[in-house]
């Protein structure tokens, strides 16, 4: 077929010369694609905002032998509500970026386009660190790389609490006990008390049932960055941001307790 009708959600839109842009669509049956949008920097263009990041759209592509090019869209969710956000915004480009740099073209993973398209719904009005936090620990599992968060990798016990770490190399937790002799290293990401037990929780949790845990969220989405970034072999930039701005937040905020 020469033509593709596909819902989509937009991930990244960059420019392509004067007047033209690519567009990075995970699409609900074809999986990633790539495409480009004709004379959409013109004023005058047909497509207007339509293929903005964060738009879910129903889009028709002419396929073509390297890049499809988009011939009609029609916005069905603009999600406004995390454009109009900073935050929500910032911590959005944490699961767009993630899509874009997990999965390949054309490759399509079962059950990720609803995934995405939930989350960023609930993302309007949730908390946005939790659930750019939930949805990478969700993606990594969608693709193939759950990490193991409630026993220990060495012993097979249940990690309840005290000194635990995340093993990159193997993508689970070993227990206090396990740990006790080894060195620090690059495999092992050390994690502060309850933040293992509260990442497993918001792995396995429905999107629209999460709610913010105040001074464990901020750990539980280093342990995940860096736990994708892992498996992926790729750095996410917008991840990294997001974590470095909610880092900034909380050293105000224990600032402001202070001077009170
Ligand atoms: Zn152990």
């Amino acid at each position: 077929m020469a033509t593709i009708k596909e819902e989509a959600i937009v991930l990244r839109a960059y420019d392509l010369g004067e007047a033209d842009r690519i567009l990075v669509l995970l699409t609900s049956d074809s999986g990633l694609i790539r495409a480009v949008a004709k004379g959409v920097k013109r004023t005058k263009s047909k497509f207007g905002g339509r293929l903005e990041p964060f738009n879910r759209i129903k889009v028709v592509l002419h396929r073509g032998r390297n890049l499809h090019t988009v011939t009609q869209a029609e916005v069905l969710d603009p999600h406004g509500k995390i454009r109009e956000d900073f935050r929500r915004y910032l911590f959005g480009e944490v699961i767009l970026e993630a899509v874009e740099k997990g999965v390949e073209e054309g490759q399509v993973i079962p059950r990720l386009y609803p995934a995405v398209g939930i989350t960023l719904k609930v993302l309007e009005t949730g908390p946005p660190l939790s659930l750019a936090c939930a949805f990478l620990l969700k993606f990594c599992a969608l693709i193939g790389y759950r990490p193991q968060l409630d026993q220990c990798l060495q012993c097979g016990e249940r990690v309840r609490g005290g000194r635990a770490a995340l093993d990159l190399s193997e993508g689970g937790l070993w227990c206090g006990r396990c740990l006790q002799g080894r060195k620090d290293s690059a495999q092992f990401l050390m994690l502060p008390e309850g933040v293992a037990a509260r990442a497993n929780a918001l792995l396995r949790q429905e999107m629209r049932q999460i709610e913010l845990e105040i001074g464990k969220d901020l750990e539980c989405l280093a342990l995940a960055v860096t736990f994708a970034e892992s498996f992926l072999g790729k750095r996410l930039r917008a991840a990294r941001l997001a974590l470095e701005q909610a880092r900034r937040e909380q050293v105000g905020a224990f600032r402001d307790e202070a001077t009170v």
